[in-house]
């Protein structure tokens, strides 16, 4: 069970920031590193400095130093998102930061021979795939698919280029048709198919000549679980499964979005590439849309901008509302990002 502070309310995100480990060239050279950051994860504080003698502290959900394990992370930033899915709500969980901070460590290492290595999205998929396990009427489906200057590509079927997104007007249900969806069996299933997944999009990105960190990567686990009435109350139903009214399985459907944001580094727009001027200004795009309505979310506004992006319109019915949704920042140790740490951070706090 979870502590109190692990529940989210819904209408608000829960925002955690984690420092990465100091890399060998960091290590290296102790002037040039200079701590930029000091952590009070028992306080869950972070100071930044702002110059030799100024530091401003800033205080969020949770604070990971670099020595924070994986498994720790993970129940701290998803597991009470992942229980909410398991209960019938939406969720998501989003990296964010700038490229070489620790994103895809975070929610995408795969760790497959070292349990110890696996980051959020095997961590989500195996307490998913237990619960499943208990209960022969759960059904877990996944799509993987990578956002990448405002078009989808399924990075499970690489030909499919140019996914749509669809929304229900009823019920506001948003779904990707087009999308290849894979039912997951098991853990090792779940391993083989997300390491197709991370091929794909490093083929594909070597074919567009783009970096994966310019795109988003996105998992969506879809759960369905038919829903048996007599069950629930405790007597024992003699057909597999109750039926609604209109003699039709009753099914309650949720969705997790984990999602391996591009990075948040300012991108130059006065290069002369001008593919590179289209990429900033996409990628620019769909983080500034998703600041607003996580801005919007916090501010407790009714109003949810989602409409500008393909991002946040990929995500419109998976946060605010009765969806749980959880941010992790990740950051570098190094005062040589003071910028783009700051910048970070302060995307962090708007969404608190
Ligand atoms: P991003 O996805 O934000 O660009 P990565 O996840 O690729 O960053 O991380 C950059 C490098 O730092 C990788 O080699 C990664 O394994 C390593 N790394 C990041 N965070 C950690 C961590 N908490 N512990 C150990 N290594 C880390
Ligand atoms: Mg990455």
């Amino acid at each position: 069970s979870l502590s109190p502070s692990c529940i989210i309310h819904p209408g608000r995100v829960r925002v955690s920031v984690r420092v990465r480990p100091r890399n060998g060239e960091e290590l290296k050279s102790d002037a040039d590193f200079a701590d930029l950051v000091e952590l009070q994860p028992e306080i869950k504080r972070l100071k930044l400095r702002k110059n030799n003698w100024n530091s401003e502290s800033y205080r969020f959900d949770e604070v990971f130093t670099d020595t924070a394990s994986q498994k720790r992370v993970y129940e701290g930033v998803a597991k009470p998102v992942v229980e909410g899915v398991l209960s019938g709500y939406n969720g998501t969980i989003m990296a964010y930061g700038q490229t070489g901070t620790g994103k895809t460590y975070t929610v995408g290492k795969i760790g497959k021979d070292d349990a110890a290595e696996r980051g959020i999205m095997v961590r989500a998929l195996e307490d998913i795939l237990a619960s499943a396990s208990s209960a022969s009427s759960v059904s877990v489906e996944i799509s993987y698919l990578q956002l990448y200057m405002e078009t989808i590509q399924d990075l499970l079927a690489p030909e499919k280029s140019n996914i749509s997104i669809n929304e229900d007007g009823k019920t506001g249900e948003v779904s990707v048709p087009g999308a290849t969806l894979v039912n997951i069996q098991d853990l090792d299933h779940f391993f083989q198919v997300l390491q197709v997944g991370e091929t794909n999009r490093h083929a594909a990105n070597t074919k567009m000549n783009t970096e994966s960190s310019r795109s988003h990567a996105i998992l969506t686990v879809y759960v369905r679980r038919a829903m048996n009435e007599k069950a629930e109350t405790g007597t024992k139903s003699p057909k597999p499964e109750s039926l609604g009214d209109k003699g039709i399985p009753r099914v309650r459907k949720s969705k997790l979005l984990i999602v391996d944001l591009a990075g948040s580094e300012r991108i130059n727009k006065s290069g002369t590439d001008g593919h590179l001027i289209e990429e900033a200004k996409f990628i620019n795009l769909s983080l500034t849309s998703l600041g607003k309505c996580i801005n919007a979310l916090a501010e407790g506004s009714s109003h949810i901008p989602t409409r500008d992006s393909k991002l946040t319109r990929l995500l419109r019915d998976s946060f605010g509302g009765s969806a749980r949704t959880s941010l992790i920042i990740t950051i570098g140790p190094s005062a040589r990002y003071h910028a783009e740490t700051t910048s970070t951070i302060m995307f962090g706090q708007r969404a608190m």
